[in-house]
């Protein structure tokens, strides 16, 4: 079986695994043996000492715990969790073997997962100027790991690793050459984890690792979508960073630049004001005036709404357009996977992003495609030369095998 990110398969560890945000810190526990979640968690509002943070720790099968206090940092937000973890979930913080860091951004240095050293580390945080508000993040909450846990392996895994199998003509932007070769400006893709999982659950569910021509459509509040021939990626829609390609809740994805230093000039907006714009006030909310949630709005199209049809039809016609340009690049296509909250969720949004596109073999069946079902399941009619699936994503997990591959590959070599 071709599990997404390598299944080491029954091993004994315990893997925390750690997404730190510049405020907050999400979790899961996980039992190795059996791939089993023990527990998971959020801490919000960290690193506010003036304000009242929020930690939810679920112990799975058990109560949820939610404690509500300042958290000067991302070292005190970690004592608190573990804390609530030594509450029935652990009997002692040492049973941790391994710690698997989400990072953002790795650069062209970082191509795949990596076991941190003190150096790896600095030259992580080397790479902030490509992710200025995620990289720093992460870093801050490496390090709260190595001093709370320094027997424990500490393990960073890449969004942007899975991509680093592009082509130049896929990453490269046509800009002047120079701005690679100086400032390594190019595209990178993130969601590398979600889209690694997927594809690979794909290629299980297709029976075949090759030849097979893969779309991933990850579409939740941020949305991505990668082209994976024969299990390998060779073009995704984000890229230096992710405000590029499809629209997404509060981001633009595609747009003429020029809009931008049309704005500059009439409006005198600084990169500030222009970041606000790009990342934080277009996309789904943007174009509706009304919200940043899909749920919302194609409800709101389904009362007449006309901004909010425009859109959720906005936002379809990108997805299509994509996979249009995927199948060509791949020469065919023989899946497309809808994951994310919006992909694994919104038949309306499944079905207008296949309208139109029978030609190339897509064929959604509109009783299989309905909301009643969850999980794993192919929602194309049984003659689509294009199987079309919905799969939900599991970016945790993939972290953990990750996680428990690097660990136990240290442990052999010592
Ligand atoms: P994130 O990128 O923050 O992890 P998610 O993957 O959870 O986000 O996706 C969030 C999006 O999923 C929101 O736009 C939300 O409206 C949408 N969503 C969740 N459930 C549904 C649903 N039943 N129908 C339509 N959209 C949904």
């Amino acid at each position: 079986m071709t599990d997404g990110g390598g299944r080491p398969g029954g091993v004994e560890m315990i893997i925390f695994v750690l997404n730190s945000g510049s405020s907050s810190l999400k979790y899961q526990l996980f039992d190795m043996r059996s791939e089993k979640v023990l527990a998971t968690g959020l801490a919000e509002r960290v690193g506010q000492p003036s304000q009242v943070g929020r930690l939810v720790n679920r112990p799975t099968g058990g109560a949820e715990h939610v404690l509500e206090q300042p958290f000067s940092g991302h070292r005190e937000a970690l004592d608190c969790v573990f804390d609530l973890l030594l509450e029935g979930t652990l009997e002692s913080i040492d049973q941790i073997d391994a710690v698997g860091h989400r990072v953002v951004h790795g650069g062209e240095s970082f191509t795949r997962s990596v076991r941190l050293t003190p150096e790896i580390l600095e030259e992580l945080h080397g790479l902030s100027h490509l992710a200025p508000l995620h990289n720093p993040a992460n870093v801050t909450g490496i390090r709260a790991c190595f001093e709370r846990l320094p027997s424990a392996a500490q393990i960073a895994v890449f969004d942007t690793a899975f991509h680093s199998t592009m082509p130049p003509v896929s990453y490269m932007y046509a800009l002047p050459y120079h701005l690679y070769t100086d400032l390594k400006v190019r595209r990178y893709g993130f969601h590398g984890t979600s889209h690694q999982y997927v594809s690979a659950r794909a290629i299980d569910l297709l029976g075949r690792a090759a030849p097979s021509r893969i779309v991933t459509c990850h579409l939740g509040n941020g949305c991505s979508m990668t082209a994976v021939r024969d299990g390998v990626a060779v073009d995704t829609s984000m890229g230096m960073t992710p405000a590029e390609g499809l629209v997404m809740g509060t981001r633009c994805g595609d747009i003429d630049p020029a809009v931008l230093t049309f704005l500059m000039e009439t409006q005198g907006w600084g990169p500030e004001r222009i970041d606000e714009l790009i990342n934080k006030e277009s996309g789904l909310q943007g174009l509706s005036g009304e919200s940043n949630d899909m749920r919302d709005l194609t409800d709101l199209a389904a009362q007449g709404h006309e901004r909010a049809k425009l859109a959720v039809d906005v936002f379809c016609h990108r997805v299509r357009k994509y996979i249009g340009a995927y199948a060509a690049e791949m020469g065919g296509l023989d899946a497309v996977v809808f994951t994310g909250g919006i992909g694994e969720n919104s038949s309306v949004v499944r079905a207008k992003c296949c309208d139109g596109l029978e030609f190339l073999g897509v064929e959604l069946d509109d009783e299989l495609n309905q909301d009643r079902v969850r999980g794993e399941r192919d929602i194309s009619r049984p003659g689509s030369r294009a199987r079309i699936m919905v799969i939900p994503t599991n970016e945790e997990l993939v972290i953990a095998r990750e996680t428990a591959r690097l660990a136990a590959e240290a442990l052999v070599g010592g």
